[in-house]
Protein backbone atom coordinates (compact mmCIF):
# COMPACT_ATOMS: atom_id res chain seq x y z
CA UNK A 1 0.00 0.00 0.00
CA UNK A 2 1.48 3.45 -0.68
CA UNK A 3 0.40 6.97 0.83
CA UNK A 4 0.75 9.94 -0.39
CA UNK A 5 -0.37 13.36 0.45
CA UNK A 6 -0.17 15.85 -2.59
CA UNK A 7 -1.62 15.66 -6.14
CA UNK A 8 1.37 15.35 -7.53
CA UNK A 9 2.41 12.29 -5.76
CA UNK A 10 -0.58 11.07 -6.60
CA UNK A 11 -0.82 11.39 -10.29
CA UNK A 12 2.65 10.11 -10.41
CA UNK A 13 1.95 6.80 -8.87
CA UNK A 14 -0.98 6.41 -11.20
CA UNK A 15 0.35 8.18 -14.42
CA UNK A 16 3.34 5.07 -13.73
CA UNK A 17 0.68 2.45 -12.98
CA UNK A 18 -1.59 2.41 -15.64
CA UNK A 19 -3.96 0.56 -14.16
CA UNK A 20 -6.64 -0.85 -16.41
CA UNK A 21 -9.55 0.01 -14.34
CA UNK A 22 -8.64 2.29 -11.20
CA UNK A 23 -11.44 2.25 -8.24
CA UNK A 24 -12.25 4.40 -6.02
CA UNK A 25 -13.35 4.70 -2.19
CA UNK A 26 -13.22 8.72 -0.71
CA UNK A 27 -13.71 8.69 3.10
CA UNK A 28 -13.61 11.22 5.95
CA UNK A 29 -11.43 8.84 7.82
CA UNK A 30 -12.19 7.25 11.61
CA UNK A 31 -12.52 4.26 9.55
CA UNK A 32 -14.79 0.96 10.02
CA UNK A 33 -15.95 -2.13 8.61
CA UNK A 34 -18.48 0.12 6.57
CA UNK A 35 -15.52 1.80 4.70
CA UNK A 36 -13.66 -1.30 4.46
CA UNK A 37 -16.79 -3.26 3.02
CA UNK A 38 -16.64 -0.43 -0.02
CA UNK A 39 -12.56 -1.10 -0.55
CA UNK A 40 -13.77 -4.55 -0.51
CA UNK A 41 -15.81 -3.75 -3.19
CA UNK A 42 -13.10 -2.09 -5.12
CA UNK A 43 -10.77 -4.76 -4.43
CA UNK A 44 -13.00 -7.13 -6.89
CA UNK A 45 -13.30 -5.16 -9.22
CA UNK A 46 -10.08 -3.22 -9.79
CA UNK A 47 -6.46 -4.03 -9.96
CA UNK A 48 -5.66 -0.75 -8.24
CA UNK A 49 -7.73 1.64 -6.11
CA UNK A 50 -7.34 4.44 -4.19
CA UNK A 51 -8.87 5.36 -0.61
CA UNK A 52 -9.07 9.15 0.11
CA UNK A 53 -8.76 10.66 3.66
CA UNK A 54 -10.18 13.86 3.72
CA UNK A 55 -12.25 15.91 6.25
CA UNK A 56 -14.21 18.30 3.58
CA UNK A 57 -14.81 21.40 5.55
CA UNK A 58 -17.26 22.57 2.76
CA UNK A 59 -19.59 20.08 3.75
CA UNK A 60 -20.22 20.78 7.04
CA UNK A 61 -22.48 23.27 7.59
CA UNK A 62 -22.22 23.05 11.33
CA UNK A 63 -18.84 24.04 12.49
CA UNK A 64 -18.79 22.57 15.97
CA UNK A 65 -19.49 19.06 13.71
CA UNK A 66 -16.35 20.33 11.90
CA UNK A 67 -14.32 20.70 14.97
CA UNK A 68 -15.43 17.78 16.65
CA UNK A 69 -15.57 15.03 13.73
CA UNK A 70 -13.03 12.39 14.77
CA UNK A 71 -9.59 12.09 13.02
CA UNK A 72 -7.88 8.73 13.55
CA UNK A 73 -5.24 9.06 10.74
CA UNK A 74 -2.69 6.65 12.50
CA UNK A 75 -5.74 3.59 13.15
CA UNK A 76 -7.00 4.48 9.63
CA UNK A 77 -3.58 3.67 8.06
CA UNK A 78 -3.17 0.76 10.13
CA UNK A 79 -6.58 -1.02 9.06
CA UNK A 80 -6.34 -0.39 5.44
CA UNK A 81 -3.15 -2.03 5.63
CA UNK A 82 -4.59 -5.26 6.51
CA UNK A 83 -6.82 -4.82 3.27
CA UNK A 84 -5.15 -2.94 0.59
CA UNK A 85 -2.71 -4.70 -1.73
CA UNK A 86 0.81 -3.44 -2.89
CA UNK A 87 -0.04 -1.05 -5.60
CA UNK A 88 -3.14 0.06 -3.93
CA UNK A 89 -2.93 4.12 -3.08
CA UNK A 90 -4.28 5.94 0.57
CA UNK A 91 -4.59 10.01 -0.39
CA UNK A 92 -4.46 12.05 2.39
CA UNK A 93 -4.38 15.92 1.00
CA UNK A 94 -4.43 18.52 2.93
CA UNK A 95 -7.14 21.64 2.10
CA UNK A 96 -4.22 23.62 0.14
CA UNK A 97 -4.32 20.49 -2.27
CA UNK A 98 -7.99 19.77 -2.60
CA UNK A 99 -8.50 24.08 -2.41
CA UNK A 100 -5.88 25.79 -3.94
CA UNK A 101 -8.68 28.49 -4.37
CA UNK A 102 -11.74 28.68 -2.24
CA UNK A 103 -14.30 26.29 -3.06
CA UNK A 104 -16.92 28.31 -4.51
CA UNK A 105 -18.66 25.67 -7.16
CA UNK A 106 -22.27 26.03 -7.02
CA UNK A 107 -24.50 22.50 -7.96
CA UNK A 108 -28.31 22.81 -7.85
CA UNK A 109 -30.15 18.92 -7.74
CA UNK A 110 -33.62 19.92 -8.61
CA UNK A 111 -35.90 18.05 -5.99
CA UNK A 112 -32.82 16.72 -4.53
CA UNK A 113 -31.86 19.85 -3.30
CA UNK A 114 -35.30 20.26 -1.35
CA UNK A 115 -35.43 17.36 1.29
CA UNK A 116 -34.49 15.68 4.27
CA UNK A 117 -30.56 15.94 4.36
CA UNK A 118 -30.65 19.05 1.90
CA UNK A 119 -33.35 20.98 4.29
CA UNK A 120 -31.74 20.17 7.72
CA UNK A 121 -28.18 20.51 6.31
CA UNK A 122 -28.29 23.87 4.03
CA UNK A 123 -25.41 23.70 1.73
CA UNK A 124 -24.22 20.38 2.60
CA UNK A 125 -24.95 18.46 -0.50
CA UNK A 126 -23.23 21.79 -2.23
CA UNK A 127 -20.01 21.40 -0.35
CA UNK A 128 -20.54 17.29 -1.14
CA UNK A 129 -20.38 18.14 -4.87
CA UNK A 130 -17.47 20.38 -4.60
CA UNK A 131 -14.91 18.30 -2.90
CA UNK A 132 -16.47 14.68 -4.92
CA UNK A 133 -16.02 16.77 -8.29
CA UNK A 134 -12.85 17.89 -7.20
CA UNK A 135 -11.54 14.90 -6.12
CA UNK A 136 -12.73 12.89 -9.46
CA UNK A 137 -11.03 15.71 -11.22
CA UNK A 138 -7.65 14.37 -9.42
CA UNK A 139 -7.91 10.35 -8.92
CA UNK A 140 -10.27 10.01 -12.51
CA UNK A 141 -11.52 6.96 -11.44
CA UNK A 142 -13.36 4.30 -13.40
CA UNK A 143 -15.44 3.44 -10.91
CA UNK A 144 -16.05 4.96 -7.30
CA UNK A 145 -17.83 3.56 -4.40
CA UNK A 146 -20.56 5.24 -2.09
CA UNK A 147 -22.07 3.71 0.87
CA UNK A 148 -25.97 3.62 0.80
CA UNK A 149 -25.81 4.46 4.55
CA UNK A 150 -25.89 8.40 3.23
CA UNK A 151 -29.02 7.38 0.63
CA UNK A 152 -29.56 10.86 -0.47
CA UNK A 153 -25.49 11.90 -1.24
CA UNK A 154 -25.83 8.37 -3.46
CA UNK A 155 -28.74 10.56 -5.38
CA UNK A 156 -26.71 14.01 -5.43
CA UNK A 157 -23.72 12.05 -6.70
CA UNK A 158 -25.42 10.53 -9.35
CA UNK A 159 -26.87 13.58 -10.79
CA UNK A 160 -23.21 15.43 -9.82
CA UNK A 161 -21.72 12.95 -13.15
CA UNK A 162 -24.51 13.13 -15.41
CA UNK A 163 -24.60 17.42 -15.02
CA UNK A 164 -20.98 17.04 -15.84
CA UNK A 165 -20.92 14.53 -18.05
CA UNK A 166 -18.36 12.39 -15.93
CA UNK A 167 -17.18 9.00 -17.25
CA UNK A 168 -16.87 7.54 -13.54
CA UNK A 169 -19.81 4.53 -12.72
CA UNK A 170 -20.92 4.99 -9.37
CA UNK A 171 -21.66 1.43 -7.43
CA UNK A 172 -24.12 1.81 -4.24
CA UNK A 173 -23.30 -0.66 -1.84
CA UNK A 174 -25.00 -2.23 1.20
CA UNK A 175 -25.01 -0.60 4.59
CA UNK A 176 -22.93 -2.15 6.98
CA UNK A 177 -24.31 -2.19 11.16
CA UNK A 178 -23.08 -3.33 14.17
CA UNK A 179 -24.20 -6.78 15.82
CA UNK A 180 -27.23 -4.76 17.56
CA UNK A 181 -28.47 -3.04 14.16
CA UNK A 182 -26.70 0.20 14.53
CA UNK A 183 -25.62 1.58 11.12
CA UNK A 184 -22.08 1.89 11.38
CA UNK A 185 -20.65 5.27 11.49
CA UNK A 186 -17.65 7.48 12.04
CA UNK A 187 -19.56 9.58 14.71
CA UNK A 188 -20.93 6.89 16.16
CA UNK A 189 -17.98 6.66 18.68
CA UNK A 190 -18.94 10.23 20.03
CA UNK A 191 -22.13 8.89 21.38
CA UNK A 192 -22.05 8.66 24.76
CA UNK A 193 -22.07 4.89 26.40
CA UNK A 194 -25.83 5.42 27.58
CA UNK A 195 -27.06 6.37 24.43
CA UNK A 196 -25.20 4.65 22.01
CA UNK A 197 -26.62 1.55 24.25
CA UNK A 198 -30.24 2.48 23.13
CA UNK A 199 -29.44 3.60 19.73
CA UNK A 200 -30.19 0.85 17.81
CA UNK A 201 -34.17 1.95 18.59
CA UNK A 202 -33.48 3.40 15.52
CA UNK A 203 -33.14 0.19 13.01
CA UNK A 204 -35.74 -1.68 15.36
CA UNK A 205 -38.27 1.30 14.49
CA UNK A 206 -37.18 1.25 10.98
CA UNK A 207 -38.12 -2.29 10.39
CA UNK A 208 -41.39 -2.10 12.26
CA UNK A 209 -42.33 0.99 9.88
CA UNK A 210 -40.80 -1.28 6.78
CA UNK A 211 -43.56 -3.93 7.93
CA UNK A 212 -46.50 -1.61 8.89
CA UNK A 213 -46.49 -0.15 4.94
CA UNK A 214 -49.03 -2.99 4.22
CA UNK A 215 -51.19 -2.42 6.83
CA UNK A 216 -50.95 1.31 8.34
CA UNK A 217 -51.47 4.91 6.20
CA UNK A 218 -48.29 6.92 5.72
CA UNK A 219 -49.34 9.74 8.25
CA UNK A 220 -49.36 6.80 11.29
CA UNK A 221 -46.61 5.61 10.34
CA UNK A 222 -44.71 8.33 10.21
CA UNK A 223 -46.58 9.01 13.82
CA UNK A 224 -45.05 5.58 14.99
CA UNK A 225 -41.72 6.08 14.04
CA UNK A 226 -41.22 9.23 16.02
CA UNK A 227 -43.18 8.24 19.03
CA UNK A 228 -41.13 4.93 19.36
CA UNK A 229 -37.99 6.73 19.09
CA UNK A 230 -38.56 9.82 21.19
CA UNK A 231 -39.67 7.58 23.78
CA UNK A 232 -36.21 7.59 25.00
CA UNK A 233 -34.69 10.18 26.83
CA UNK A 234 -32.62 12.70 24.50
CA UNK A 235 -33.48 11.29 21.34
CA UNK A 236 -35.06 13.52 19.23
CA UNK A 237 -36.28 12.33 15.22
CA UNK A 238 -35.22 15.35 12.68
CA UNK A 239 -37.07 14.08 9.82
CA UNK A 240 -38.69 10.56 8.45
CA UNK A 241 -39.66 10.11 4.95
CA UNK A 242 -40.45 7.12 2.65
CA UNK A 243 -39.16 8.15 -0.09
CA UNK A 244 -38.36 6.93 -3.91
CA UNK A 245 -34.29 6.43 -4.58
CA UNK A 246 -34.09 8.55 -7.53
CA UNK A 247 -35.86 11.90 -7.09
CA UNK A 248 -36.45 11.16 -3.44
CA UNK A 249 -39.44 13.02 -3.25
CA UNK A 250 -41.40 11.93 0.10
CA UNK A 251 -44.92 10.37 -0.45
CA UNK A 252 -47.40 11.21 1.85
CA UNK A 253 -49.76 8.52 0.54
CA UNK A 254 -49.51 4.72 -0.18
CA UNK A 255 -51.49 5.69 -3.56
CA UNK A 256 -48.36 8.00 -4.94
CA UNK A 257 -46.14 4.67 -4.76
CA UNK A 258 -45.67 3.05 -8.06
CA UNK A 259 -44.78 -0.87 -7.87
CA UNK A 260 -42.07 -0.01 -10.43
CA UNK A 261 -40.04 2.09 -8.15
CA UNK A 262 -37.93 1.61 -5.07
CA UNK A 263 -38.57 3.19 -1.76
CA UNK A 264 -36.67 3.98 1.44
CA UNK A 265 -37.44 5.16 4.50
CA UNK A 266 -35.15 8.01 5.51
CA UNK A 267 -34.33 8.94 9.20
CA UNK A 268 -32.26 11.93 11.10
CA UNK A 269 -32.31 11.48 14.56
CA UNK A 270 -30.36 13.80 17.32
CA UNK A 271 -29.31 11.12 19.69
CA UNK A 272 -27.73 13.61 22.65
CA UNK A 273 -25.48 15.75 21.10
CA UNK A 274 -24.71 13.36 17.75
CA UNK A 275 -26.96 13.72 14.50
CA UNK A 276 -27.67 9.96 12.99
CA UNK A 277 -29.12 9.14 9.62
CA UNK A 278 -30.11 5.54 8.41
CA UNK A 279 -32.75 4.35 6.02
CA UNK A 280 -34.65 0.95 4.99
CA UNK A 281 -36.26 -0.12 1.82
CA UNK A 282 -39.83 -0.52 1.55
CA UNK A 283 -41.74 -2.61 -0.37
CA UNK A 284 -45.48 -3.07 -1.03
CA UNK A 285 -46.66 -6.52 -0.65
P1 LIG B 1 -17.67 9.09 5.36
O1 LIG B 1 -16.26 8.78 5.77
O2 LIG B 1 -18.65 9.04 6.48
O3 LIG B 1 -17.78 10.31 4.48
O4 LIG B 1 -18.09 7.88 4.43
C1 LIG B 1 -17.35 7.51 3.30
C2 LIG B 1 -18.13 6.50 2.52
O5 LIG B 1 -18.39 5.35 3.32
C3 LIG B 1 -19.50 7.04 2.08
O6 LIG B 1 -19.76 6.61 0.75
C4 LIG B 1 -20.43 6.42 3.06
O7 LIG B 1 -21.74 6.26 2.58
C5 LIG B 1 -19.77 5.07 3.29
N1 LIG B 1 -20.23 4.51 4.56
C6 LIG B 1 -20.22 5.12 5.77
N2 LIG B 1 -20.77 4.31 6.70
C7 LIG B 1 -21.15 3.17 6.06
C8 LIG B 1 -21.79 1.95 6.46
N3 LIG B 1 -22.17 1.74 7.70
N4 LIG B 1 -22.01 1.02 5.51
C9 LIG B 1 -21.64 1.21 4.22
N5 LIG B 1 -21.04 2.34 3.78
C10 LIG B 1 -20.80 3.30 4.68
Amino acid sequence: MIVVNSVSGLRGKLDTLKPSLLGFVPTMGALHEGHISLAARAKKDCPVMVVSIYVNPTQFNDKEDLKNYPRTIQSDIRLLKKHLRKNDIVFIPDDREIYPEPGTRKFSFGSLDRVMEALHRPGHFNGVAQVVSRLFEIVKPDIAYFGLKDFQQVAVIKSLVRQLSMKVRIEACPIIRESDGLAMSSRNRLLEPDIRRRAPVIRRTLIKAAEMINTKDIGGIRDYVKKTIELEKDFEVEYFEIADDEKLIPVSDRSEMKRDKRYYGCIAVRAGRIRLIDNIEITLA
